[in-house]
């Protein structure tokens, strides 16, 4: 087996990058989720190790560093921290011309040759879930005789034809025995789950088609796949013995409730297991099954809200619709389980009117937490064919600021990117100053001082936040009266 590091590279300063985030970018607040489809091949590959580099605070010179003294360095890049990511392959190639550098993630696969364009310190991209290719390559198989994988030869570029798709997931090793071994889990913290946390994937895949979904459309597709019962209950029976110090499991699934009879034998023997757990859903989960999961141990929901414009939920294929939220959420209180409500703006057919809508919705809707994004087009979405298509694209638009937060690179005629930027920020404060919402905030903390703490570090974070926003809407005002 060639010396083999798994690596979620350095970036912007607490940028999580691809390899944990579906949203590639930095939080509002300090944030930082597990690099699980990189703990995989670690798992596989005997010897190896996994360097999640921004949440240990691992510089890029530290980094490079540590993989010159690797045989491989597999790299998960993003769309986002592609243009970084490619100058630290090259500080990696340059420390020890030796070492082979594979690119993997969505962004690789979906534009393999301009990955492989980008500079010759890559020597191959792997295309969608890379366990086997990887593990292959570094059992030294030849990667002619690799499925999936893109890579140079004869001054053009040979594609492999992609491997059928694995759809027994109890064939893969588990996860959290790695992060016992390479991670530090006190460094990884989420504002809405209790710290810290760890995380986990029960399935693989999304049969939801939302068009500006990265992973389902680009990486872990569509087809639904499920881990058995008693292998993701074994595995959390050997994370709770080995991580005493976690508060909280969260299954990080695409989507967890898929199939209700599989959610509540699940939540039958979790119930049994007796700890703190949450996960990701969409709002189509019915009463008993929120009642179900809530005895079980399961505290908090995830769920994509996106939008309270049913024509925008229409046009992203969302597959939900604001009646069916205002249900769930009503059940959700019902049963005491907490909600964290994901928003977005910029999403087709937005306008300032649409703006108002969701956020009206959202404070109906009341969930414990929000998160408002900016929409992004990522390659190989459907939202990026369409924002192309019509012209919406600023292609001049970074995606991130410098620090590597999110901007607007899409406007449509009637919303410019400020207008975008100015609702994200009134949203969080509309949403955050009902006195409703922030007592609900600061009574958490009333009693505990790591809460505390916390709460004012994400609050030093935001107000930050909302004054680089400022600048931002500033400087657009600026050109656009130039
Ligand atoms: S339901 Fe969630 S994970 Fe599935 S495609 Fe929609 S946004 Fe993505």
């Amino acid at each position: 087996m060639m010396k083999t590091l798994l690596l979620n590279p350095p970036s912007f300063e607490n940028f999580d990058g691809g390899a944990s985030s579906r949203w590639p970018s930095r939080r509002e607040v300090w944030s930082f989720w597990y690099p699980v489809w990189l703990a995989y091949p670690a798992a596989m590959i005997p010897g190896s190790r996994l360097l999640d580099a921004a949440p240990h605070g691992v510089t890029p010179e530290e980094a490079v560093g540590i993989a010159k003294e690797h045989e491989f360095v597999v790299l998960f890049t993003s769309t986002t921290g592609f243009r970084s990511d490619v100058k630290l392959a090259e500080m990696i190639k340059g420390a020890n011309p030796a070492v082979k550098i594979a690119f993997v993630g969505p962004h690789a696969s979906v534009l393999p040759e301009e990955t492989l364009g980008a500079s010759r310190a890559i020597d191959f991209v792997t295309d969608k879930e890379f366990d086997s290719m990887v593990t292959e390559f570094a059992s030294g198989k030849p990667l002619e005789e690799i499925q999936g994988v893109s890579f140079r030869k004869n001054g053009g570029i040979v594609r492999t034809p992609p491997p059928p798709l694995n759809r027994n997931l109890d064939d893969y090793p588990w996860v959290t025995p790695i992060y016992k071994r390479d991670l530090d889990v006190t460094k990884y913290n989420i504002p809405f789950l209790l710290h810290p946390y760890i995380s986990l994937y029960t399935t693989r895949g999304c049969p939801a088609l939302c068009t500006f979904c990265l992973w389902p459309q680009t990486f872990d597709m569509h087809p639904w796949r499920e881990r058995s019962i008693g292998n993701v209950v074994e595995e959390v029976r050997w994370a709770l013995a080995n991580f005493p110090q976690v508060k909280e499991i969260f299954f990080d699934d695409d989507t967890f409730t898929i199939r209700k009879e599989r959610v509540l034998a699940l939540a039958k023997e979790f119930r049994k297991l007796k700890f703190t757990w949450s996960c990701n859903t969409r709002v189509h989960v019915d009463a008993e099954t929120i009642q179900a999961m809530r005895e079980a141990g399961c505290r908090l929901y995830i769920v994509g809200f996106e939008s309270g414009s049913p024509q925008i939920l229409k046009n992203i294929k969302k597959g939900t619709t604001v009646e069916q939220a205002q249900t769930f959420m009503s059940n959700c209180k019902k049963a005491g389980m907490k909600v964290h409500g994901d928003f977005i703006i910029g999403l087709p057919g937005e306008t300032p009117e649409t703006i108002r809508q969701t956020i009206e919705f959202a404070k109906r809707l009341d969930p414990e937490t929000i998160q408002v994004s900016i929409a992004h087009a990522f390659p190989g979405t459907e939202l990026y064919e369409y924002v192309t298509k019509n012209g919406y694209f600023r292609q001049d638009a970074q995606m991130l600021a410098e620090t590597g937060h999110q901007l607007p690179h899409i406007e449509y005629p009637g919303l410019s990117r400020a207008e975008m930027m100015e609702a994200v920020d009134r949203f969080y404060l509309e949403y955050f100053l009902r006195p409703r919402a922030f007592w609900r905030v600061v009574k958490k903390t009333l009693y505990d001082r790591r809460e505390r703490d916390r709460l004012f570090r994400e609050a030093r974070e935001f107000i930050r936040l909302h004054f680089e926003r400022k600048r931002f809407i500033a400087q657009q005002e600026q050109l656009k009266a130039a």
